[in-house]
C-alpha cells in the first residue's frame, strides 16, 4: 500500500501494547492473591477468578473475604489510625507524594493490567484513568501537608469502609483512599469482584512504599464482602460508588449506626444541544459523553436532548461518525472501544435493550469481535420521556435520544429523572449555557465538553445519584468532623404538672405556621404545654403526616426563595433579627417560665446574634474557581439544597429553631421546622416576627407535635430534600432509615449534644448548600 492510498483511505493497522509486563508480574505473585491486611498479604485461595473480558482468558484466582478476615483489617486499621493522625498532614504528605510517585513510575504497568482485567480501551487506561488517579494522590499529598493550617477545626472520622465498583478500578481507589488518607483515615477497602487486580497492585506499592502497615487495607470478594464491610461494627465511615440500589440498601444498612456515609451513585444524565452549538465538536463530545468506557460511566451522556430543528442533521452526523469507531481488543492503542468488564454486565445490557424494543434502534455496521463481551455502539431515537430506556440507567454504550424545542423545555426534559448525576450543555451562546447551567439538578454541568474530571473539582450528585463530593475542598468534608468529645444528648421530656391548672392570662393556643398562614392540625388534637412549675403555658397543635405533606406543598410554592437575591435574604434575616429584639422582654420571660431559671435574656440576645451571623453570610459564603489543569473554570457554585425539614433540639427553645432556620434560609432554602418538644411555644411566638419581617410565604413552615411521630413522614417525603435533626428523641436511626426512599442528605446528631451558644457556621452552611461544579472551557 502506497502513502497516497493510505491517505486516501485512511486505513490504519493494529498498534497493541504488550501485555508481557502485567502477565510477567501476575506470575511473580503466583497469579493467586488474598488480601492486604496490615501491611502484608494473606494466604490467597482459590476462590474466585479474575478474568480479561476481552478474551475470557483467567489472570488469576482470588480469595473471597470471610468475617474473620474483615475483622483482621478492621483491627489493623483501627490500630494504626490514633499514630497515622497523629504523624500530622506534613507527615502523611509525604506519604501520599510517595504514592503518587509510584503510580507514576509505574503508569504503564497500571494502565495494561487495567485494560487486561476490565477490558476498556489501552488509550483510555493510560490518559485518562492513571493520570487522574496520580494527579489524585499528588492533589490530595497537598491537602495532607495544609490540613493542620486550613483545617484546624477538624479532624479525622477514624477508619473509612470503601466499596468501590469494576468501571473505573484504579481511579475508584484513589478517589476513595487518597482524601481518606490526607486527613488522617485509614481504610479497609472492597474492590469489585470482576477488577480486583489493580488494587492489589496498589496494595504492593503501600508495601514497596514503607506506608505504615494497617494504613491501608484491601479485601477482595463480591457483594457480601461489602455487606459485612457495611455491617462492622469497627467502621467509622462507609463510602461507596456503584448503583443506586446497593446505594440504598446501604443507607437502611447504616441507618441509626452513627456511621457517616457518602453514595456516588448512578445517573441518566442529560446531553442537552442546542441550535447553535458547534455540531460537530458537539458530535465529538457525544461520542466521549457515551462511548468512553463502553458507556459504563455513572456521569455518561446517556440521554442526547436534542433541539427540534438540528435533530435530523446532528443524527445524521451522529450515525456517521458512529459508523467509524473501531470495537476490538482493548490493548490496541488503534481500538475506540473495548469490551465490557464481564459477561454478566454484557448479558444486562443484552436484556435490557431486548426487554424495551420501542424506539428506532441504529447499530452501525462495525467488526465485531467473534468473542469476548463486546457491545456495539446504539443510538435509539423516538423514545417517549417515560419509556424506560430513557430514564434507566443502561451503562452500555447506548445512547436515547429525543428533542426540545425552547431552553424551559430542555431543562423540564433534562431534569425529568430521578438521578442527579452530570450534565452537558452545547451552544455556542455562553449567556445561554450559563443561564441554563443552575437550573439543572446535577452535581456537575460540562458546557461544551463533557466527561471532564480533576482532583481539585468536587464530582458528586443530586437525588438518587447520591450524596457527598470527591475531590477539592468539598471532598474533604466527608472525611473530616469537627474536632473534639461529643457529649451525649439527654432525652427532654415535656414538663409534667397539674395540666388543669394554669395562669389564663398566658395560655394561648397557637396555631401550625403552613404557607405564612396560621393553620389548624389536620388531626384536630392539641396537647398542653406545661412550663417547668407545672403550670399550664398553653397548647399546642399535635401535627401528622397530613400537615408535613401541606407544609412541604407550601415550601414548594416558595421556590422563588431560592431565586432571590443573597442581598435580599441578607436584608430579611436582618429584618427579623430586629423585630425580635423589639420582642426580647417578653421572649425572654416566656422562656424562663418554660425552662426555669434565668437563660431566657442571653437565649433572646444569642438568638438576635445568630440571625445577623446569617444575614452576615448570606452573600459571603462563596463558591470558588477550583485550580483544575485546563484552559478554563470549573466553579464550585454553592446552590440551595432546597426544602430541608428539621427536628429543632429541645433544649433551645427559641435559638434552636433560629441557629436551623437562619443558615438554611440564608442560602436560600426553604423550611419545615418542627419546634422543640418540650418547650414548643417560642417557635409558635417566632411565626409572629417571621409575619412581620417580610418573609415570604412558605419558606419557613413551624409545626408542633411529637418528634419520634413525625420523623419517619417527614423522612420520607419525596418532595423534601434533606432532614435534619437536632431532637433529643431517639430519632436519628429512624431518619436515616426512612430517608433511603429518595436519598435524600440527612444530617443528624445520633444522639450527641451540641453547643447552641456557638454558631459553627461553617457545618451548617455546608449542609444548607450542595457544590455545584460547573466547567466552562474556554477558547476557540
Ligand atoms: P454494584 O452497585 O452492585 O457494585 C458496586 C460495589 O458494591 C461492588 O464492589 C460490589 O461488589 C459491592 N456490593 C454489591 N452488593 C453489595 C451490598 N449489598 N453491600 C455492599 N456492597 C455491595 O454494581 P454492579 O457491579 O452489580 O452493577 C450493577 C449495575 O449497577 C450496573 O449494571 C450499573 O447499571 C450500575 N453501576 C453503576 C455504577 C456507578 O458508578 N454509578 C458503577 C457500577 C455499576 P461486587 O461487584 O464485587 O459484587
Amino acid at each position: 500500500m502506497t502513502v497516497k492510498e493510505i491517505f486516501e483511505s485512511m486505513d490504519y493497522g493494529t498498534a497493541p501494547e504488550s501485555p508481557a509486563e502485567a502477565l510477567a508480574w501476575l506470575v511473580d505473585q503466583g497469579d493467586r492473591f488474598g488480601h492486604f491486611i496490615d501491611g502484608a498479604f494473606t494466604d490467597p485461595r482459590n476462590d474466585f477468578e479474575s478474568r480479561n473480558p476481552a478474551t475470557g482468558e483467567i489472570l488469576a484466582t482470588l480469595t473471597q473475604a470471610t468475617l474473620p478476615e474483615i475483622d483482621a483489617a478492621v483491627a489493623a486499621a483501627r490500630k494504626a489510625q490514633s499514630k497515622w493522625q497523629k504523624l500530622g498532614g506534613a507527615g502523611r504528605a509525604r506519604y501520599l507524594y510517595a504514592l503518587a510517585r509510584q503510580l507514576q513510575k509505574h503508569g504503564r504497568l497500571f494502565a495494561v493490567l487495567e485494560t487486561l482485567d476490565n477490558g476498556k480501551p489501552i488509550r483510555e487506561a493510560r490518559d485518562v484513568d492513571i493520570p487522574l488517579a496520580q494527579r489524585h494522590f499528588y492533589y490530595h499529598a497537598g491537602m495532607a501537608q495544609l490540613m493542620d493550617d486550613e483545617m484546624p477545626d477538624r479532624e479525622a472520622l477514624g477508619v473509612c469502609g470503601q466499596i468501590i465498583p469494576w468501571n473505573f478500578p484504579i481511579l475508584m481507589l484513589a478517589w476513595k483512599v487518597a482524601p481518606a488518607l490526607a486527613m488522617g483515615n485509614t481504610v479497609v477497602l472492597k474492590p469489585a469482584e470482576y477488577t480486583s487486580l489493580t488494587a492489589l497492585l496498589f496494595a504492593d506499592i503501600c508495601r514497596q512504599i514503607g506506608l505504615p502497615k494497617g494504613v491501608v487495607n484491601i479485601v477482595t470478594g463480591d457483594g457480601a464482602v461489602g455487606e459485612m464491610i457495611t455491617a462492622h461494627e469497627g467502621i467509622d465511615k462507609i463510602a461507596f460508588t456503584g448503583s443506586t440500589a446497593v446505594g440504598r440498601a446501604i443507607r437502611t444498612a447504616t441507618a441509626g449506626s452513627g456511621k457517616a456515609l457518602t453514595l456516588e451513585l448512578g445517573g441518566k444524565s442529560p446531553y442537552i444541544v442546542f441550535d447553535d452549538a458547534d455540531i460537530d465538536s458537539a458530535v465529538e463530545g457525544l461520542v466521549d459523553a457515551i462511548f468512553f468506557n463502553q458507556g459504563q460511566v455513572c456521569c455518561a451522556g446517556s440521554r442526547l436532548l436534542i433541539h427540534e430543528g438540528i435533530a435530523d442533521r446532528f443524527h445524521e452526523k451522529l450515525r456517521a461518525r458512529m459508523g467509524k469507531l473501531r470495537l476490538g481488543n482493548p490493548l490496541d492503542k488503534s481500538i475506540d472501544m473495548g469490551a465490557l468488564a464481564d459477561p454478566v454486565q454484557l448479558k444486562t445490557v443484552q436484556d435490557m435493550i431486548a426487554d424495551n424494543p420501542a424506539g428506532t434502534h441504529f447499530t452501525p455496521p462495525c467488526d465485531m469481535p467473534a468473542t469476548g463481551c463486546f457491545y456495539p455502539p446504539t443510538l435509539i431515537t423516538d423514545l417517549a420521556p417515560a419509556d424506560r430506556l430513557m430514564q434507566e440507567e443502561i451503562f452500555g454504550p447506548v445512547l436515547v435520544s429525543a428533542t426540545f424545542r425552547t431552553p424551559a423545555e430542555a431543562v423540564e426534559m433534562a431534569n425529568n429523572t430521578r438521578y442527579g448525576l452530570a450534565a452537558t450543555i452545547w451552544s455556542e451562546n455562553i449567556n445561554l449555557a450559563l443561564d441554563i447551567a443552575p437550573k439543572l439538578a446535577a452535581g456537575v454541568v460540562w458546557i461544551n465538553g463533557s466527561n471532564m474530571f480533576d482532583a481539585a473539582a468536587g464530582f458528586g450528585g443530586m437525588r438518587e445519584s447520591g450524596f457527598g463530593r470527591e475531590g477539592g475542598w468539598a471532598g474533604l468534608t466527608a472525611y473530616t468532623r469537627p474536632k473534639g468529645h461529643r457529649k451525649a444528648l439527654k432525652p427532654q421530656r415535656p414538663h409534667g404538672g397539674d395540666a388543669t391548672t394554669g395562669d389564663a392570662a398566658l395560655d394561648r393556643t397557637p396555631k401550625l405556621y403552613i404557607g405564612g398562614k396560621q393553620t389548624r392540625p389536620d388531626s384536630g388534637y392539641s396537647r398542653a404545654v406545661l412550663g417547668k412549675s407545672g403550670a399550664i403555658l398553653g397548647h399546642v397543635p399535635v401535627a401528622s403526616r397530613k400537615d408535613i405533606r401541606n407544609a412541604v406543598e407550601a415550601a414548594q410554592s416558595a421556590a422563588g426563595w431560592g431565586k432571590s437575591s443573597a442581598h435580599l435574604r441578607t436584608q430579611i434575616l436582618y429584618y427579623i433579627g430586629e423585630n425580635l429584639s423589639a420582642r426580647a422582654d417578653e421572649l425572654a420571660a416566656r422562656i424562663d417560665a418554660l425552662m426555669g431559671g434565668k437563660s431566657g435574656k442571653a437565649e433572646v440576645e444569642t438568638s438576635i446574634d445568630r440571625l445577623f451571623t446569617y444575614a452576615a453570610w448570606a452573600d459571603k459564603y462563596e463558591g470558588r474557581i477550583n485550580g483544575v489543569p485546563m484552559r478554563g473554570a470549573a466553579l464550585a457554585m454553592h446552590e440551595p439544597v432546597g426544602i430541608i425539614g428539621a427536628f429543632c433540639p429541645d433544649e433551645a427553645p427559641l435559638l434552636g429553631p433560629i441557629s436551623v432556620m437562619a443558615p438554611a434560609l440564608a442560602m436560600g432554602n426553604r423550611v419545615v421546622l418542627v419546634a422543640s418538644e418540650p418547650a414548643p411555644l417560642l417557635a409558635t411566638d417566632f411565626y409572629q416576627i417571621l409575619d412581620t419581617s417580610d418573609v415570604p410565604a412558605g419558606a419557613v413552615n413551624i409545626l408542633t407535635g411529637s418528634h419520634l411521630d413525625l420523623a419517619a413522614p417527614m423522612a420520607a417525603h419525596m418532595n423534601i430534600d434533606a432532614v435534619w435533626s437536632f431532637s433529643s428523641s431517639d430519632i436519628s436511626g429512624e431518619i436515616e432509615r426512612a430517608s433511603a426512599s429518595n436519598l435524600k442528605r440527612t444530617w443528624v446528631n445520633n444522639g450527641h449534644a451540641r453547643d447552641w451558644t456557638g454558631a459553627d457556621s461553617n457545618s451548617f452552611l455546608a449542609a444548607a448548600t450542595e457544590v455545584k461544579t460547573v466547567w466552562i472551557p474556554y477558547g476557540e
